[in-house]
């Protein structure tokens, strides 16, 4: 299991800098590097727009 960013994403850059394994990376939506994500929820958490969640 990991997290994935939605399409809501305004490329805020608050989750990547919140992630303890560097696994999102910039771009015109951030993305979320499955293999690296350890599932912490902690992008979730500061995301202004609810865009990473769960698969
Ligand atoms: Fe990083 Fe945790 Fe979000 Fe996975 S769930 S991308 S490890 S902050
Ligand atoms: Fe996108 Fe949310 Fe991350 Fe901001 S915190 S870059 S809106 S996923």
């Amino acid at each position: 299991m990991a997290y994935k960013i939605s399409d809501e994403c305004i490329a805020c850059g608050a989750c990547a800098e919140q992630c303890p394994v560097s696994a999102i990376s910039e771009g015109d939506k951030y993305s979320i590097d499955p293999e690296t994500c350890i599932s912490c929820g902690a992008c979730a958490g500061v995301c202004p727009v609810g865009a990473p969640a769960e698969e």
